[in-house]
């Protein structure tokens, strides 16, 4: 069976790619913006705070890597957590 929906590239972006990596071909677009960010310091990825305490995101290529799709699903359980009515 063909796993289509975990990765795909859009080289006609003015942004592509967003972050250097070494393997272009690789690059995964899917998670354009990383739905773990909400996850503050648990969302396993590369991450910084500013001074001011804000996430800084920019030195993590988590989401466009490969296994980008099974890294973020195996995150959704702690989303959906966080995210219910309360
Ligand atoms: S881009 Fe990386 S550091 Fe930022 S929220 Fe996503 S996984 Fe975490």
């Amino acid at each position: 069976m063909s796993e289509n929906y975990k990765f795909v590239q859009n080289r006609k972006c003015e942004y592509f790619p967003c972050h250097k990596v070494k393997n272009e071909d690789e690059f995964n677009c899917l998670f354009c913006f990383c739905p773990l960010y909400m996850l503050g310091d648990k969302c396993g990825g590369n991450f910084t705070y500013t001074e001011k305490g804000i996430k800084n995101c920019s030195e993590c290529t988590l989401p466009h890597c490969k296994g980008a799709y099974e890294h973020v699903m195996s995150k959704m359980k702690l989303v959906m957590e966080i995210s219910r009515e309360k």
